[in-house]
């Protein structure tokens, strides 16, 4: 998983309304930091230690983000550019090369600190601004279903994808089936 998927993992855990046509069960306090760290670990390999102050630090940030894809899909880039530049600011983000395991080396973001959720942090929000810096900006998605606000990255070749899951793709066809037989 790439550190925009992780961003828009972490958007999903932690703020949205509806989910797939039901209202999303809130994450209780207590399993936050649990279900932080298995995005976090999609993105990493290794389990990190979330503690409930890394949870909570990386919840504000997801609620930012989701402001970027709100921004993106009604088409103001701009205003997603302003709130990625000053979270840029604000986590310190800059890119560094680090020694791969297998060899050679690999750029990576790091934070003004290297604490966990500034690192995560840093390095999410510098993966959403160097996609809307590129031609991947139409690739932040949020569905367009009905009661479903699911952000996700479309990586389909055209990059048309609508929708978070053939579940929501079937109930909004449905449904424009069923309103054009009422009509
Ligand atoms: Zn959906």
């Amino acid at each position: 998983m790439t550190l925009i998927d992780v961003a828009a993992s972490l958007v999903n855990l932690h703020s949205g309304r509806d989910e797939r046509g039901r209202e999303r069960s809130q994450l209780d306090a207590a399993d936050a930091p649990a279900a932080t760290a298995a995005v976090l670990q999609r993105g990493g390999g290794r389990a990190p230690r979330v503690t409930a102050a890394d949870a909570a630090a990386l919840a504000e940030h997801a609620l930012q983000w989701r402001t970027v894809f709100d921004a993106v899909r009604d088409g103001d880039d701009a205003g997603a550019a302003r709130v990625l530049n000053r979270l840029l600011l604000e986590t310190g983000a800059r890119p560094q090369l680090d020694p791969h395991a297998s060899g050679g080396w690999h750029m990576h973001f790091h934070g003004s600190d290297d604490s966990l959720a500034v690192g995560w942090a840093a390095g999410c929000t510098a993966a959403l601004a160097l996609a809307l810096g590129s031609d991947l900006a139409g690739r932040m998605g949020t569905c367009a279903a009905e009661r479903c606000d699911v952000v996700f990255v479309d990586t389909s070749k055209n990059g048309s994808r609508r929708f978070c899951s053939t579940s929501c793709q079937n109930r909004t066809k449905t449904a424009a089936y069923r309103s054009r037989s009422a009509g």
